[in-house]
């Protein structure tokens, strides 16, 4: 049952992908809400450029776009993604599935696409207005008063009942957090930083790269390429590099080429185009990449912040939008079965470690997509996740399919990795124990040394 027998008036801040899911969710629930959005309409502008042009969901993002009854309307238009192609210096290509079962995949979308979804459904609802144009400058949390910069000048509008920060790594509502006492924040930028180019279709209009539904990547240590398939059959490539390196790529772009083929990457660059190549470098800017720690996420019943606003995390674990999507199906839960305040303290309590881990997480993940998935030691622990999860997909779960293809909690899937690591340093040393006592039986029962002689007789 519906706790909130009035429905609230809610005012979202962001009109990106979580603030326009979590629009829909409120609204369904019978909530009056105002979404306020930065920029102008993007379904109105056909150029509209962001950050990474296509995007990985997988299984929490999924359950909350079910939620709002859009997730068939957005596989649609997705590609399925079966694993990773590993691309190897001297050409070779190794696929490594994501589910080690083969069952699940993951689905490359197209952010824009998604995004125009979003705001239309929301746009749907009589219960929803959508102000556009309207950029947050203050929050004042005491009187609840919102200003906005919009077209005319500043516009103030009354406190609502409760304000859901929705507006991204740089969240206005969450500066405003900080000035409140007990409220933690960090950030780190990371050294790499990121650049996208484009494979285009073939001129008949099929993929240029092959297989389609994998994820491609050419891990390369210090710096790595992926590539994610468009419905239009292009690719969406991102090169993540030192900051410092691709900044002087990009002034130097007829360096470019040269830069690929040195590194291994000949196999792409044919069909990046290496004219192409040059002026993508010559027209780009590298984009920074940075993690966003906060607590708690809430002020009493009155501001919640979600999304990137709440966890902005790097782009390894492909995990940013869709932790975004499962913190509005948590919030859309509590709010169903609590009062305010309760619902946005539960929130906090139970959403900040789960948060704090996938960020952790997907930092970890930096290290193995770019250096450690080209590594025996990674292949032979994959290889033992595999079997391991096939003899008892119940008690054994790799920590890639407990993250990407279930609801259990981030920390809970970091915990679990941490206590299976253990077990199988347990059972290696005992294996290595276990050998080591047959060889020494195998060289007693096989060998007269001189030296053993006495031990012999004594025995
Ligand atoms: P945003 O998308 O940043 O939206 C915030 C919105 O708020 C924007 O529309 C902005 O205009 C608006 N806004 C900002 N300030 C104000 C203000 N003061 N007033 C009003 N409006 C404001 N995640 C995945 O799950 N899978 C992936 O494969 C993946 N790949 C990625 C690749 C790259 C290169 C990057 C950088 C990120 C990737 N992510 C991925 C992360 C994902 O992009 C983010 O987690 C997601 O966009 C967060 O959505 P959001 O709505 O919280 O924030």
């Amino acid at each position: 049952m519906d706790v909130n027998s009035s429905p609230l008036r809610v005012a979202v801040i962001g009109g990106g992908l979580v603030g326009a899911l979590e629009a829909v969710l409120l609204a369904r629930r019978g909530h009056h809400v105002d979404l306020y959005e930065y920029r102008e309409d993007i379904r109105r502008c056909p150029n509209a450029r962001g950050r990474s042009i296509n995007l990985a969901l997988s299984h929490r993002g999924r359950a909350a776009l079910r939620a709002a009854a859009l997730e068939s309307t957005v596989l649609a238009q997705g590609v399925p993604m079966r694993g990773r192609m590993l691309h190897a210096p001297d050409g070779r290509r190794t696929p490594v599935p994501y589910d080690v079962l083969g069952k699940e995949c993951i689905y490359s979308v197209n952010r824009k696409f998604l995004n125009e979804i979003l705001l239309s459904a929301a746009e749907t609802f009589p219960n929803v207005n959508l102000h556009f144009n309207h950029k947050l400058v203050a929050a004042d949390f005491d009187s609840g008063e919102l200003t906005f910069q919009a077209e005319g000048g500043a516009r103030h509008v009354p406190a609502p009942q409760l304000l859901v920060g929705a507006d991204g790594a740089h969240s206005r509502v969450r500066a405003a957090m900080l000035r409140r006492p007990g409220f933690d924040f960090r950030q780190s930028n990371i050294e790499h930083a990121y650049l996208e180019l484009r494979i285009p279709p073939a001129p008949d209009g099929t993929s240029l790269l092959q297989p389609v539904n994998y994820l491609h990547i050419w891990p390369r240590g210090s710096f790595m390429l992926i590539a994610l398939p468009n419905e239009d059959a292009s690719w969406t490539v991102t090169l993540f590099a030192p900051s410092a390196q691709l900044g002087r790529l990009c002034a130097h772009p007829h360096e470019a080429p040269a830069f690929f083929r040195e590194r291994g990457m000949a196999d792409a660059l044919l069909l990046l185009g290496e004219e192409q190549l040059r002026a993508d470098f010559a027209a780009s800017e590298p984009s920074l990449l940075l993690s966003v720690k906060c607590e708690p996420f809430n002020v009493g019943g009155k501001v919640v912040v979600i999304g990137d606003a709440a966890h902005a995390m790097v782009p390894f674990y492909g995990q940013g939008m869709n932790a975004g999507f499962e913190d509005c199906l948590i919030l859309d839960g509590l709010l169903e079965k609590f009062p305010p305040e309760a619902a946005l303290n539960e929130f906090s309590r139970t959403r900040v470690p789960d948060a704090h881990a996938i960020c952790d997480l997907a930092m970890y993940n930096y290290v193995e997509m770019r250096d450690l998935v080209a590594r025996p030691s990674y292949k032979l622990r994959r290889c033992l996740d595999s079997v391991l999860h096939r003899l008892a997909p119940g008690l054994w779960m790799p920590l890639y399919q407990g993250v990407t293809f279930s609801r259990r909690g981030y920390k809970w899937c970091m915990e679990h990795r941490r206590r299976q690591d253990k077990v199988l340093r347990g059972a290696l040393t005992t294996a290595g124990v276990a050998a080591a006592a047959v060889l020494a039986r195998w060289l007693w029962d096989n060998f007269e040394v001189q030296e053993m002689a006495p031990l012999k007789r004594l025995l």
